[in-house]
């Protein structure tokens, strides 16, 4: 047998092996070949404000369940093949589909004034009437607290929290007390319950799940929240994973604290709401747009590149997250377009349902479990338009070694800074109980809380040199993931949670109308 047949037969043993066994990590050293090329494709002959530009203007915001997240599937799908590579739009079971619908929010009392604000996604609308009521604000954290307060809810709109503290960041500079006053609002609003033991800890959450059904019994005419920004930006959530079961406004900060001002001097403000919202509860199919660059090595080893496509309506979704599901396809272009070719397997996966509990990142865990252990590494990016700043470790230091000679070849471009940060809120999450290393860059905020799920998250947002690095970046740091010549230990192996709705208590749900 001669040496390239040696190679071949060592390749498909591997190839087919169901477990590849991990390397040490000091074992795994670093091949950076092709980094000059990928950066030099990915900062000179960019695609991804055009193609930014073209998912954001063109086809717009990418609500999962609309036919705009669909055509987005389909789009990218088209631009990884017409790029070379090969790929499909792999489905999975979403949920309840959530159309916003015409929308009209007045003060009518003290005086006429338009409020600026949205039905939060995956709340019913007012069926088009106009529901006009006073405005109250009750203390509903715990059920005692909301026995007192109960009564008052009757023909209301409802707040049940004091007004966020929006910090004028054109003002004079916090001082120690703002600041722990800061601290304490996030925590009393985050973590309220903290201190507590676990089984108090599980009944509040069982009680704050339960609240709005407990509104909509006592005759509210719905939640009214504070979007929490500075000059009225706007907020977004909502799931299938959690219908709510009465409308649900969210509502500019500046308004917000209008409302609280006016109750507080004695003066009781009038809300006429009109929405048209759309919900329906059959689970409908969406899909992952998913293509890859096959290894020429070990094709069944894989190292995933990652972003979701889908985002929130208000906006075009440029920051949350054209730019990462962009970027990602920049990615696979320099890679494709150098000819590069990596040892292993690099897979492109558009991932939707993110914005909803991260969903759709779940369901391909979920479908390619028996697969994980072939998966190299899991790598994201999801946190707006700056350049990457470098790899948050997300628990591993054993790895720092690792991703500091990954990055090394991005240091000029200001990428190498590795950090023992933990992230939350990405698809990386959804691989992590199977033991799958997985990763969210780090970047420059550049506005992001600003963007983030507002109105002006739109394509005029992107920053053309930062995408560019990012872009680069995220293919140096793939390629390298893919060349390494063992695998990379795998991490700690957790139950992975069923996505899986809201539980609310068995009194509360309205027979006839679904599971809540
Ligand atoms: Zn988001």
């Amino acid at each position: 047998m001669g040496r390239s047949s040696v190679v071949a037969a060592v390749a498909a043993w591997a190839a087919l092996s169901a477990h590849p066994a991990p390397a040490a990590a000091q074992d795994l050293v670093v091949d950076t070949t092709g980094a000059a090329a990928l950066v030099d494709q990915a900062l000179s002959h960019s695609a991804v404000m055009q193609n930014l530009e073209y998912l954001t203007d063109v086809i717009g915001p990418r609500l999962t369940g609309s036919p705009a997240a669909r055509r987005a599937n389909e789009w990218t799908l088209e631009r990884f093949k017409a790029y070379g590579l090969d790929g499909h739009l792999e489905p999975w079971q979403f949920g309840g589909t959530w159309t916003r619908g015409a929308f009209r929010a007045r003060l009518t009392a003290p005086r006429p004034h338009e409020v600026t604000a949205a039905s939060w996604a995956w709340a019913p609308g007012t069926g088009g009437a106009t529901l006009t009521g006073p405005v109250v604000r009750i203390e509903a954290s715990t059920p005692d607290s909301f026995v007192v307060h109960r009564r008052r809810v009757k023909g209301a709109w409802v707040m049940t929290r004091v007004p966020s503290l929006v910090w004028n960041n054109d003002g004079p500079p916090m001082t120690g007390a703002d600041s722990a006053r800061q601290r304490e609002f996030s925590r009393s609003v985050f973590t309220p319950f903290r201190d507590a033991d676990s089984a108090t800890r599980a009944r509040m959450q069982q009680f704050a799940n339960d609240v709005p059904y407990l509104l909509r019994r006592a005759g509210a005419l719905g939640l009214v929240v504070d979007a929490g920004k500075e000059h009225a930006l706007l907020n977004m959530s909502g799931s299938p994973n959690r219908i709510l079961p009465l409308p649900q406004l969210v509502v500019a900060h500046e308004d917000f604290a209008l409302f609280d001002r006016l109750l507080a001097a004695g003066t009781t403000p009038r809300l006429a709401v009109s929405i048209a919202n759309t919900l329906t509860r059959d689970s409908v199919t969406q899909w992952n747009t998913v293509a890859e660059i096959r290894g020429g090595e070990y094709p069944g080893e894989v190292v995933i590149v990652g972003a979701h496509l889908d985002s929130w309506d208000l906006g075009t979704g440029a920051t949350d997250n054209g730019t990462g599901a962009m970027c990602t396809l920049e990615a696979a272009r320099a890679i494709a377009q150098a000819g590069l070719k990596p040892k292993r397997t690099i897979r492109f996966v558009l991932f939707t349902g993110e914005e909803q509990g991260l969903i759709g990142s779940r369901k391909y865990a979920e479908a390619h479990a028996a697969e994980m252990d072939s998966i190299q590494a899991v790598i994201v990016l999801d946190n707006g338009t700056g350049a990457i700043t470098g790899q948050a470790l997300q628990g591993r230091g054993d790895l720092e070694a690792l991703w500091r000679a990954v990055l090394a070849p991005v240091a000029a471009l200001g990428a190498d800074s590795v950090v023992n940060r933990t992230k939350g809120g990405t698809d990386h999450l959804s691989f992590l109980p199977y033991g799958v290393p997985g990763f969210n860059f780090n970047q420059l905020e550049r506005g992001y809380n600003h963007t983030h799920h507002s109105q002006s998250d739109t394509y005029d947002m992107g920053i053309a040199a930062d995408l560019m690095q990012a872009s680069a970046v995220m293919a140096v740091s793939a390629f390298a993931l893919a060349n390494l010549p063992g695998m990379i230990p795998r991490g700690e192996r957790t139950t992975p949670t069923p996505v899986q709705a809201v539980k609310v208590s068995d009194s509360l749900l309205v027979k006839g109308t679904g599971r809540n």
